[in-house]
């Protein structure tokens, strides 16, 4: 299997070198430049499998350059960190199935790909005798899982820039106590957005890029994509096995369009999904894609899921170079209009389209409280504010023919506030994060500035 540039000017390139590379050298993002199609017997013959096992299968279509005992052994490291047997297990609630995706070490989805990632770095630089310093700017979630992917990996350093106080209490703690020597939490005394553009500024700065060997950990890497992949076969399954039904909708929790774009190679692999479901907050600007084919940045709202606070889905690029059937030159000029303009819009026949796959709703701050409140009285099951959305997505859109499967994206104890807010009472707490408060932390605060990050990095960098 080889990878391509969405804008088409990088071609035919192996596995390993596309996750090096991250984003594309022509500013696109990498896909595979052919996407397997599994028969009714490979799928059956998947549905039998254990996670670990289900993730070999899947990957190995996609991955021809990384010997099978390596990328094996890869895996089961990566899922031996989590503390649920069947890693991302299937609830039955409601009449909803909820795939839990939070077993993994930081409690949110996002360890699936990073546990992985971390694993897969460690291999290609060992292999390559180089060594790579990884730099990023995290509202919570990302940054948590990404040093939790590389705490204690060789050859590898990860700096995370957070905004000092301006992480919730959870997310702070689970990226301080973490205190391996590679790993460095910087609180800069600013916002998110300054956090960005210090990383985006550096980035820009080619030459500091390259004498630092910095590398990124963000959502367009493919090879996040593609462990992504893996549980939608694995809830597929455990659901077809429960119900005896075929076709399933999935419900997905969306900001940057990773988590459902996944979903949509599953689907384009050949697995039965009837529709999926994209759920946003008020941040809406995914839902009106799908609705109207409106797709225009506005100013991001705070909400009760902060990791889908966003207005630029970097991951809707991989999308529309399929819905724009493939011509990269295509997608280049309506991606140069967007960043030029911030706004696309698609006509009537495309919106028909993009509904034969995905149906999508916004789910403002009351209705996720309301959501919370309402599924506990009913369950006793207490979900987090970014699944919440997601679960009121699925039921208001799947008009009922088929199982819903809702993506449980974070753990509530991660989001107390707004579940002690909805249900009265916060959440209990996993053992992960028994004794967090009194942990040995590590932590620096400087400026938000990027000269100071810059003397900062060229001073710990390996
Ligand atoms: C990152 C995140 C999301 C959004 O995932 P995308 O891949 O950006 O769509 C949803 N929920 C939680 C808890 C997250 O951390």
């Amino acid at each position: 299997m080889k990878y391509q540039s969405t804008r088409g000017q990088v071609k035919n390139i192996p596995f390993k070198q596309a996750v090096m590379m991250g984003l594309a050298e022509d500013g696109g993002l990498l896909l595979p430049e052919t996407i397997p199609q599994l028969t009714p017997g490979d799928l059956d013959a998947l549905a039998m499998l254990a996670y670990p096992e289900l993730a070999f299968q899947v990957m190995s279509y996609f991955i021809e350059d990384i010997p099978a005992a390596k990328l094996k052994d890869m895996i089961d490291r990566s899922y031996a960190s989590f503390t649920n047997p069947d890693i991302t297990p299937v609830v039955h609630k409601d009449g909803l199935y909820i795939l839990e995706l939070f077993h993994g070490p930081t409690l949110a989805f996002k360890d699936v790909a990073l546990q992985f990632l971390g694993n897969l770095f460690e291999y290609l630089l060992a292999e390559s005798g180089e060594h790579m310093n990884i730099i990023g700017a995290t509202s919570g979630d990302t940054g948590s899982a990404a040093i939790y992917g590389v705490r204690g990996k060789k050859n590898i350093k990860i700096f995370i820039l957070h905004p000092h106080k301006k992480v919730s209490a959870v997310q702070e703690l689970q990226m301080t106590t973490v205190t391996d020597a590679n790993v460095f939490n910087l609180a800069i005394e600013g916002t998110f957005d300054d956090g960005q553009q210090i990383v985006k500024e550096i980035f820009g700065d080619l030459e500091f890029k390259k004498q630092h060997a910095l590398g990124a950990v963000n959502s367009i890497n493919w090879a996040r994509v593609l462990a992504q992949v893996v549980y939608y076969f694995y809830a597929w399954g455990q659901v077809r096995k429960q119900t005896g039904a075929d076709k399933v909708y999935f419900s997905v929790p969306t900001g940057n369009f990773g988590d459902i774009f996944a979903g949509y190679i599953a689907k384009r692999m050949g697995l039965p999904i009837e529709k999926l479901v994209l759920a946003t907050n008020a941040n809406n600007i995914l839902s009106r894609f799908v609705n109207d084919g409106d797709y225009s940045t506005g100013d991001v709202h705070p909400t009760f899921s902060p990791s889908m606070d966003i207005q630029n889905a970097s991951n809707l690029e991989r999308y529309l170079f399929y819905l724009f059937n493939e011509n990269s030159e295509r997608l280049a000029s309506a991606m140069r209009q967007f960043s030029e303009t911030g706004q696309l819009s698609f006509t009537d026949e495309q919106i028909a389209e993009i509904n034969e796959i995905f149906l999508a709703t916004s789910v403002n701050n009351d209705q996720t409280l309301a959501t919370i409140r309402d599924f506990h009285k009913a369950t006793g099951y207490v979900l987090d504010p970014h699944t919440a959305t997601g679960i009121k997505a699925g039921k208001d859109l799947s008009g009922g023919e088929y199982p819903v499967i809702c993506l449980a994206t974070a753990h509530p104890a991660k989001f107390p506030d707004a579940v002690n807010q909805a249900t009265g009472k916060d959440p209990e707490r996993p053992a992960s994060l028994e004794g967090l408060e009194e942990r040995e932390r590590r932590c620096e605060t400087i400026d938000a500035s990027t000269d100071t990050v810059k003397s900062y990095l060229a001073e710990n960098a390996l």
